[in-house]
Order: structure tokens, then sequence, then C-alpha cells
């Protein structure tokens, strides 16, 4: 029942963190409560004192968020993760654990949407600064690492655009400069199949477990991996007293269920963009696809270093203004107008109208976002009926 280090990553997204539970059940039973009860007032009293091994109320800690945390740590090759009821709330657990007032954040230009809120108008209320740098290089770097820097912040590949960043060098960097720097990484876009930023020399890696973890669409969560310390200090402090976002053990069980057959998906995903990428390149309605796959994309080499496969994203822009790329999604008929990614569904979504429309004009240039540029998450469907269904809206526009 129990699995090792030295077991393949399909046979621990399966085995990894299964309990024994009563029965014998092949799946593991979902402990669907909020408290747990003592034996006497003193067995109480000892866990609280955490002089006794054992549960209390959930949102310290459940059996089905176990499950997740012991596979999620063992996928990512960390020793301990924390399961959380979402990626923000992940997200800013971790932050909330790491950062005290008059701290800095160095983080990369291009970030999930609500990550970028959090940073610049959330922390500011709270004398934290981030600076923000374009990583793709990462010698640039050194530029902001200052002695208050307390946290090195990317994602890669990056939203929308899928820019590349080197994790094992911005991470050295970083520590060559203060070995205490925190470098956290959301590896989202990956998900531990494809890409282990741990391995790499990032201390903490964050995820929307809402997307390729759970791979289904139908949940919301998140996780943050790390060092036991870190995490335990996650849980009693980040989780527990700051943000509560504490994940049900209904969802846990949901994603632990899709965990298992993270490696297949994953490649499937891979498979699939492949070939959407190599069809939207030679399309006539196409400007420029966004794809790490692709030899001269900027980066190829680091992405092709770091990641098993290029994973399930692209970004396309099209020869087309807001209105006419609006009038040409609008007429999908397989793949679905949304955003979010990761799932078995193709999800198509248009980041100037929807993820990102929050930014001015301005950055909106500034970030690579025209009103042409879609992005695609490839789902696990046939690639040829994708690639028909995104044929006969692209023809329109020739
Ligand atoms: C979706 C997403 C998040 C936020 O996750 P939620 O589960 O929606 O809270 C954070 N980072 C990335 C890269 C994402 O795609």
């Amino acid at each position: 029942m129990s699995t090792n280090k030295n077991h393949g990553f399909a046979t621990r997204q399966i085995h990894a963190g299964t309990q024994k539970a009563s029965n014998g059940p092949l799946c593991a039973p979902i402990y669907q409560t909020s408290t747990f009860r003592f034996d006497t007032v003193e067995q109480g009293g000892a866990r609280f004192a955490g002089e006794e091994q054992g549960y209390i109320y959930t949102r310290l800690g459940n059996p089905t968020q176990l499950l997740v945390e012991e596979k999620l740590a063992s996928l990512e090759n960390g020793e301990a993760a924390l399961a959380t009821a979402s990626g923000m709330g992940a997200i800013s657990s971790a932050l909330w654990t790491a950062l005290r007032a008059g701290d800095e954040i160095v983080a990369d230009d291009t970030l999930y949407g609500c990550t970028y809120a959090l940073f610049n108008h959330g922390l500011t209320r709270f004398d934290v600064k981030t600076n923000f740098v374009d990583m793709s290089d990462p010698a640039r770097i050194e530029k902001y690492l200052t002695p208050k820097t307390k946290v090195v912040y990317f994602e890669t590949p990056c939203n929308p655009t899928l820019k590349i960043i080197n994790i094992e060098e911005v991470s050295r960097i970083a520590h060559a400069y203060n070995p205490e720097i925190i470098v956290m990484v959301d590896n989202t876009f990956c998900s531990p199949y494809l890409q282990r930023p741990l391995d790499l020399g990032a201390d903490v890696v964050l995820h929307s477990a809402t997307k390729y973890l759970n791979g289904h669409g139908d949940v919301i969560a998140g996780v943050v991996v790390s060092n036991q310390a870190f995490i335990s200090e996650c849980r009693m402090f980040g989780l527990k007293d700051m943000t509560g976002a504490v994940l049900s053990p209904f969802d846990a069980f949901l994603l632990a269920r899709g965990l298992k057959t993270l490696d297949i998906r994953m490649e499937r995903h891979s498979n699939n963009a492949e070939k959407i990428a190599a069809f939207l390149k030679e399309h006539p309605s196409v400007a420029t696809v966004y794809y790490p796959g692709f030899e001269d994309f900027p980066n190829h080499a680091v992405a092709k270093k770091q990641m098993q496969r290029f994973g399930g994203m692209i970004a396309v822009e099209l020869k087309a203004d807001r209105q006419k790329t609006a009038a040409c999604l609008n007429k999908l008929q397989l793949c679905a107008i949304a955003v979010s990614l990761g799932d078995a569904e193709t999800l198509v979504e248009h980041p100037a109208t929807m993820t990102h429309s929050t930014y001015t004009a301005e950055e909106l240039k500034g970030a690579g976002i025209s009103e042409g540029l879609i992005r695609i998450s490839a789902g696990l469907e046939n690639p040829e009926d994708i690639i028909a269904d995104l044929k006969e809206v692209l023809d329109l526009l020739v």
C-alpha cells in the first residue's frame, strides 16, 4: 500500500498517501467531518499541546486532505505539502507565511492576474513591495535583489504568452545573493509530471490544483509543496490563522481521484497541443503561434531541459481585431469558450476581454497581449476533431 522514493511516477500518483481504513476499501473514504472526537479531555489536551499525533479539527488537517498532500509531496519530490481551497489560497497562505512588513519580493513581470493583484494592490497595503522584472534573462534579477528581498517569485511557462524562465539559474542567482531567499515557483501550467522546480533549486512549489492536477474541471483547489519546516508553518499560521483557505474533504477526494491519471493526461494534452500548434502555424489567418515546443521559440532550449514535454497550452495571435476575433470564437462548436485550463475539454479564451481585461491598453501592449491573441488549453479529445473545429472558424478570417 505504501510507496517509496524508488517507485516510478505512475505508481506514486496512484499509491502515495493511501491510508489503511476499516473494511479495506480500495479507494480512500471521504472523511466528511469538521471535527474529531477525543477519547478524553486529556487526549484533546495532548493533541493541542502537540504531544500526541492525531486529528483535531479539519482546518488543521484531515485524512482526505492528507491523501492529496502525500501524493503531491511525493510527485514534486518535496518533503511535505499542504492542500488548500484554491490556487490563490495556496499562493496567499505561502506568502503570508514568508513575509513581514518591510520585506521585498522580486517577481517576474508576467503573472497570473490575481497573483499580480495580490502583489500590486494587496501586499502593498502591508508595506511589502514587489519589484517586477522580466526573468527570461535570469541575470536581470541581480539588480533588484536587496537585503530586504525575502521572496523571488515566478511562473514558467507564463500566462498567456508561454514565456519560459530558467528555474535553475534564477534559483542559483537568488541563493548566491542570500541563501535565505525563498524561491517560489507557480508550477500550474506544467504539473510535476512535466516539471519539478524543487529538483532545480526552488524552495516552494505552488499549484492551482483546479487545473491539470485535478484535470476534470469540477474542483477549485490548490497546493503548496516545500520542506517540512515551511509547510508546518504554512499549515499552523499561513493557512490556519491568515487565510483559512481549507480544502473541503470532498474536493480533496476528487483531487486525489484526478491525480491517479495525471501522467497519461499530461502525455495526451502534450500530444494534442503539439499537433494543434503545428496546424495553427501553417494557417493563413494566424500571425504568430506561441508554443514552447517550437525550436525557434525564445528559450526553447531551457524548456527542453527543464520540461519533460511542452505541455498543453498554446497562445495564438490571429490576423484580426477584437471584434473579428470574438466573432470567430463565437462560431466554435467543439471547443468551449472558457477561462481556466487543464481540463478534458479544449478551452479557448480571449485574454484582452477576459483574464487580462483589467490591464490598460498600455499594459496589454507591454505584456504582448494583442486584441487578436487567443489562448488555447488543448483538451483530451481526438486531436483531428479539435483541429477541424479550429479550422472551420479560422477559415472564415481568410
Ligand atoms: C488559475 C491559476 C491560479 C489561481 O488558481 P485558483 O485555483 O483559480 O485560485 C494561479 N496561478 C496560475 C498560473 C493559474 O493558472
